[in-house]
Formats: structure tokens, C-alpha cells, sequence
């Protein structure tokens, strides 16, 4: 299987220190040993074949997220650095209402960020570079590979058009369907932990992007504010949305009932592609996690995923056991080798 990832100082040169959380600060827990635990796993197995990312033009990343807010990202922390600023920068003041954003990048956090994830020295580049890793799996995929996966971190589901939080900037996961898309109907599905209101978003009102989401219940998982059963979609989009909230304590029965009746609604849809925005929170002993899934789990899922038989795109979210996260990766991605 094509793997595609890139260098892992540039990857990891996106290593924010805190995030602030109703405990307070605590460990930022997308730190870099993530991307280290996936690849090492990979490089173990029979089938994992390296794959560096081929440079992508900016009119890609601009096809899914608005001018101003790319500007924004691309320059935030530099100005933060030129105003006298060191360290990560995390907003303290949202927009939350109608406004305007303030020419100073730096200042415009809380009218771009929907949380407070910080964004460090080395954030832009990371997600720049996670966004060519996904868009060369695309490539991979249009040319006839049966399924690539990207390794990209920071995650990206959380992002939306013109805005970040949840650990995501850059949108991989959507860059890449529209990429797809450009050659046919395009099937979604999220597996993360956590709702993909990133990604919900930048295709709701879209008739030829399917997206699919199983995650906890947003009554009280983050994001909270996304993520409900009635959330199905808008104007040529109505019906091509669909969400399956999930009850604390989930275990492997459960999720793969829901997960087969998610699956019926793909079918029916008939894609030429499916893109997976892979999260291993699931997994039950995640630290940001509720649910019960076992490695075992995980596989399945990646077993049923494949039986799909569809040119597949998995990008890399979520999943914050450090210690397991490699073999829930290769787990779930070898059904497709
Ligand atoms: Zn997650």
C-alpha cells in the first residue's frame, strides 16, 4: 500500500506546548511522537511502501478554503513574532458575532478560530505539508492506485472553510474529495472520535460530495455544536449528510451495526471515490476518548471499509494513545492491501 508522508522535521516542527482546557493547561496532546509511532509501525510491515508528497499549487487549498483565511494561517505566527511575540499563539477574544477582522494577522485569532488551538512557529508548514501528502494520495488514487494513505498531521477534519480549532487548520480530508470530485460523485466517511464539522461544512450545500459521520454524541463531546442526527444537509446538498451520534461506552457491536447501516447509505449512493478521515480515538483506551473499541475493532472497520471496493484516500485525524496508535494504524489499514 502507497503511504505517503513527508519529512518528519517538517511534520513536527508543529510541537504546540499547552492547550487550555476547563482543567487548565495541560499537555498539548497532538504532539509529534504521534507521526513518529504511525510511521515506525508501517515501516514494520510487509506492505507499507514510502511514498514522498509531490508539491501542490496553492489554487488547490484554495478551492476549499477562502483567500483571506489561507492568508491569514500562512502569515499569523510570523506577525506575531514581528509584533514581539514568542511562543505559541492562542486567541483570548472571538469574533462570536458579526465583525471584521483586523489587518494584523496576529490579532485575528479569535475571528478565525472557533476554539483556542494555538498556532506555533512551525504550524503552516506542517498542515502545507500534510495538505500535499493527502493530495498526492489523490493523485495515487485518479492513476489507478486501489487505495494511498496520507500520514498527516496536524488532523484536519475540524476545519472549515474559513475557520480552525479542534487541533486542525488545513482540511485534508476535503482537499482532497474536491479533488476527486473533479471526476465524479465522491463518498465521505469520518471515523474519528469527534464530529467532522470541518468537513460537514465545506460540502453541505454540495449534491456530489456524500458525507458520513459515526462519532460521539456532540450533546456532550466536543464539537458540540455539530454533529446531530438532523444535521442532513442543505439546497442541492439535502439528503447527502448524515450523522450517527454515538452513545458513551460504545463497544465493537454497536459501532459496527451503526457502521453497516452507514455503509448501505454509501452504496446507494454510488461514488466513484471514498476518502476516510481515519481517527483512532475510538480506541478504548484513548485519552480523549469515551468509547470501548479494541484493536480488534478497528480492524473490522477497516475490513468492512475495504469490502466497499472503491478507490480509497485515508487521511490520518485523530488518536491520542501514543503507545497504540501504531498498531491501530496498521490494524485498519491492512484489509486494504
Ligand atoms: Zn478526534
Amino acid at each position: 500500500m502507497r503511504i505517503v508522508c513527508t519529512d518528519a522535521a517538517l511534520q513536527n516542527a508543529h510541537a504546540p506546548v499547552t492547550e487550555f482546557s476547563c482543567a487548565g493547561l495541560l499537555p498539548y496532546p497532538e504532539c509529534p511522537p504521534r507521526y513518529d509511532a504511525i510511521r515506525a509501525a508501517l515501516a514494520t510491515t510487509s506492505w507499507a511502501e514510502f511514498v514522498s508528497p509531490v508539491q501542490q499549487g496553492d489554487d488547490r487549498l484554495r478551492r476549499v478554503h477562502d483567500d483571506d483565511y489561507l492568508d491569514f494561517l500562512s502569515t499569523a505566527h510570523a506577525s506575531w513574532v514581528g509584533r514581539g511575540g514568542s511562543g505559541d499563539l492562542v486567541a483570548s477574544l472571538f469574533a462570536g458575532f458579526d465583525g471584521r477582522a483586523p489587518a494584523e494577522p496576529s490579532a485575528a485569532m479569535g475571528f478565525y478560530g472557533f476554539d483556542t488551538t494555538p498556532i506555533a512557529a512551525g504550524t503552516w508548514a506542517a498542515t502545507r505539508a500534510a495538505a500535499d501528502a493527502a493530495l498526492t494520495a489523490a493523485d495515487l488514487v485518479r492513476e489507478g492506485t486501489s487505495a494511498a494513505y496520507a500520514l498527516c498531521r496536524p488532523p484536519g477534519h475540524h476545519a472549515t472553510r474559513n475557520h480552525f480549532g479542534g487541533y486542525c487548520y488545513l482540511n485534508h480530508a476535503a482537499l482532497v474529495a474536491q479533488r476527486l470530485a473533479e471526476s465524479g460523485p465522491v463518498a465521505i466517511i469520518d471515523i474519528d472520535y469527534h464530529h467532522g464539522n470541518g468537513t460537514q461544512q465545506i460540502f453541505y450545500h454540495r449534491g456530489d460530495v456524500l458525507f458520513v459521520s459515526l462519532h460521539a454524541d456532540p450533546e456532550w463531546e466536543y464539537p458540540l455544536f455539530w454533529g446531530r442526527s438532523d444535521e442532513t444537509g442543505a439546497s442541492a446538498g439535502m439528503g447527502c449528510n448524515l450523522n450517527v451520534p454515538l452513545a458513551a461506552g460504545t463497544d465493537d457491536p454497536v459501532y459496527l451495526q451503526h457502521l453497516e447501516q452507514a455503509l448501505q447509505r454509501i452504496q446507494s449512493f454510488a461514488p466513484q471515490h471514498l476518502v476516510v478521515s481515519a481517527g483512532f480515538d475510538t480506541w478504548l483506551d484513548d485519552p480523549l476518548g469515551s468509547f470501548h473499541l479494541t484493536g480488534d475493532g478497528i480492524g473490522a472497520i477497516g475490513a468492512l471499509l475495504a469490502q466497499l471496493n472503491l478507490p480509497t484516500v485515508i487521511v490520518q485525524e485523530g488518536g491520542y494513545d501514543v503507545a497504540a496508535l501504531g498498531d491501530l494504524a496498521v490494524r485498519f489499514l491492512e484489509p486494504f492491501c
